[in-house]
């Protein structure tokens, strides 16, 4: 048996090939210095066998991280529960220029 006969070569890089696909999400959130890279790597590692797991790793990693600024309201100091709320749900007055635009990813 030649480790590196032909067929055997082909068998190996299918293999890469599978990892390389597999481990996609993890890839992505590493390059993108995702936030959650290690929850994103945990997902992929432990579900992303399953299609669901695989497809929830990726949307993850291609979706912000959770570093928006969240700024409490300026006038009643009501923490904004949407990092992209333009008002503060409570008293309506607009909450803090840059408030959610902030995000390093
Ligand atoms: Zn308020």
């Amino acid at each position: 048996m030649d480790l590196f006969a032909p067929s055997h070569l082909l068998i190996l890089v299918i293999i890469a090939l599978i990892f390389l696909v597999h481990f996609l999400p993890t890839i992505i959130a590493v390059r993108r210095k995702h936030t959650n890279a290690l929850g994103i790597f945990l997902v992929n590692l432990f579900l992303g066998w399953t299609l669901i797991g695989w497809v929830v790793a990726l949307v993850w990693a291609v979706s912000k991280g959770d570093q928006t600024l969240v700024l409490p309201c300026v006038r009643c100091g009501t923490s904004p529960q949407s990092g992209v709320a333009r008002f503060c749900q409570k008293c309506g007055a607009p909450l803090p220029v840059g408030h959610g635009a902030y995000n390093p990813n």
